[in-house]
């Protein structure tokens, strides 16, 4: 998932002053602004939010019923190096893993490389050691079931530098301590891997999130 832009002041007061006392239904209609193509949906919501979807590179906007085009086309101008930068990190992602040879190879590769991972890192962060699930995911790299102390990893780690895997796994175990991702969830990621920040901006150079 890329970031959602919040609303400018001035298109978020607007929002506020025209708001509709009746349900509008949410419909898309394809605009063309200065420079890109993008497809606005109408939903009951309070801000204006631009997305970049991955692989196909297309800008969706979501947007309150009664904010001008006019005035969506020029956000989504004033966003356009920002658009321009996240399509081309997603034209730099090799394509997700098909079931194959290769995507068995890398499994049984990740399968033998998270145990020593998790045994060196959960005795360190005070938790016991989770299942772990090793699945193919397009738009996480990992997710950590709380209740059945389960993490699951994304098959795509196994294309990734070892450090990657391992911040991941850190990731998922803190979150068996702290759920959200506060300050408090980062003062367990700096205290265990200091320079995790660095880690996370590399792995996401190659698209999906964490969770
Ligand atoms: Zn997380």
């Amino acid at each position: 998932m890329l970031p959602v832009l919040p609303i400018p002041v001035f298109l978020a007061r607007r929002a506020r002053r025209m708001s509709a006392p009746t349900p509008t239904p949410s419909y898309a209609l394809s605009m063309t602004g200065p420079d890109l193509d993008y497809i606005v949906t109408r939903k009951r919501v309070k801000n204006v939010r631009l997305t970049v979807k991955a692989p196909s590179g297309e800008v969706r906007v979501t947007a309150p019923p009664h904010v001008p085009d006019r005035e969506i086309a020029a956000f989504v101008a004033s966003k356009a190096k920002w658009i321009v930068k996240h399509r081309d990190r997603i034209a730099r992602q090799p394509a997700p893993l098909s079931p194959g040879p290769e995507a068995n190879r890398l499994r049984r590769e990740l399968r033998r490389a998270i145990p020593p991972l998790l045994d060196k890192w959960a005795p360190r962060l005070g938790v016991p050691v989770p299942d772990f699930t090793i699945r193919r995911m397009t738009t996480r790299w990992g997710t950590c079931n709380v209740q059945a102390r389960r993490i699951t990893l994304s098959l795509e780690l196994a294309r990734r530098e070892v450090e990657l895997l391992e911040y991941v796994v850190v990731h998922e175990l803190a979150h068996l301590i702290e759920r959200g991702h506060g300050p408090a969830f980062h003062a367990i990621m700096s205290q265990a891997l200091p320079e995790w920040r660095l880690l996370r901006k590399a792995l996401n150079e190659g698209g999906l999130a964490e969770d």
